[in-house]
């Protein structure tokens, strides 16, 4: 069995909230401080201009033993915060939370259950009653439930900033880019498969403001497609190059063949022909045998590419029995 430093490991991005983490870090200390639980709560400061490494500094002479800090140069986004939390993550289980104080400390205790005794690998948080404004929770319900059906795990809010994770799921993946709003996916993805939720309390933003913006949905739908776009043809980019591609040749190839014996036929019998540079249906025929083309070379180079890949045999191993 695997020994851990701490019981729970409480990872915060942080970008532009120093009005906020030290009531943050004083309410996480009044709910685990009398369950005698060992916790650490990991500050990633992502490059914030304002006063939050001051703060962090000066959470950690208040709570020394809990308090660890990474400070960027500058802001690379809450996803590569996350990635560097869950490296420095020593805890059994591991629970992200916002920096904002729109998630409540309180739900520590019972998630950590869900994962412990109930063997989620990963549980998420619902803010079923919602404080924010109608511009934000109305895209997030679409975007919900796009991410339901492509994705096929049921849960009602990806994007939650409160969740938590067993110790070897955050170890196996990899959040990157903007990466953030699917994280179940990539969990599920790396081969975890009990992802529930649990209904938390949300909180309206005391201090500061929002980080993010409307352009959050394009981001995130262009995400969910490269996501599943990986996750079925990374390993084999020929599949989908490939078939597309020779699905377009032959369908042109066949119209093209098809225009010019309709001609030669018609000549034959000595009736009015049109000729086949004239018919705009032979240009369309042309396109999609010279696209066609290009997308079976697009899959030909992927596989190239892969083959190349250093994580080509990358596979997440649960255990080995009698194996040196
Ligand atoms: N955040 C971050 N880097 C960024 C943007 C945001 O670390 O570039 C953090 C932010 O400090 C907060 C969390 O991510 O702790 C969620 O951000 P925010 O509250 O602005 O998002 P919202 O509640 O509007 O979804
Ligand atoms: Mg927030």
């Amino acid at each position: 069995m695997k020994q851990f430093n701490k019981n729970i490991s409480i990872v915060v991005p942080t970008y532009n909230e120093d009005e906020s983490i030290g009531e943050l870090a004083d309410e996480i200390a009044g709910v685990l401080q009398p369950l005698k639980l060992s916790y650490e709560i990991i500050f990633i400061d992502d490059g914030s201009t304002d006063h939050s490494w001051n703060e962090v500094l000066r959470l950690s002479d208040k709570y020394p033993d809990v308090i660890r800090g990474i400070k960027f140069l500058r802001n690379y986004g809450k996803s590569a915060a996350l990635y560097e939390g869950f490296k420095a993550a020593e805890g059994e289980v591991v629970i992200t939370m916002d920096a904002d104080l729109q998630d409540s400390p309180s739900e520590i205790p019972e998630l950590r259950k869900m994962i412990l005794e109930d063997g989620f690998d990963m549980v998420s948080g619902w803010k079923r009653k919602r404080y924010d404004p109608l511009n934000k929770r109305l895209p997030s319900k679409f975007f919900n439930a796009t991410a339901r059906t492509v994705t096929g795990i049921k849960l009602h809010d990806f994007n939650c900033g409160l969740k938590a994770y067993r110790h070897k799921v955050v170890k196996s993946i990899e959040v990157y880019g903007e990466m953030h709003r699917w994280i179940p996916f990539l969990a599920k993805r790396a081969g975890f498969r009990k992802i529930g939720e649990k209904v938390v309390q949300h909180r309206a933003r005391k201090y500061g403001f929002s980080k993010f913006g409307w352009e959050r949905m394009i981001k995130g739908y262009l995400d969910l497609l490269t996501v599943t776009f990986t996750e079925r043809f990374s390993k084999s980019p020929m599949y989908f190059f490939g078939s597309l591609g020779t699905l377009m040749f032959l369908f042109g190839g066949v119209i093209a063949v098809w225009l010019i014996t309709e001609k030669l036929i018609r000549q034959m019998n000595g009736l009015v022909i049109r000729q086949v540079t004239e018919q705009p249906l032979f240009y369309l025929a042309l396109v999609m045998v010279i696209i066609g083309t290009q997308m079976f070379l697009a899959g030909f180079l992927g596989e190239l590419v892969c083959r190349k890949s250093p994580s080509r045999n990358d596979y997440l191993i649960d255990n080995k029995l009698n194996l040196k």
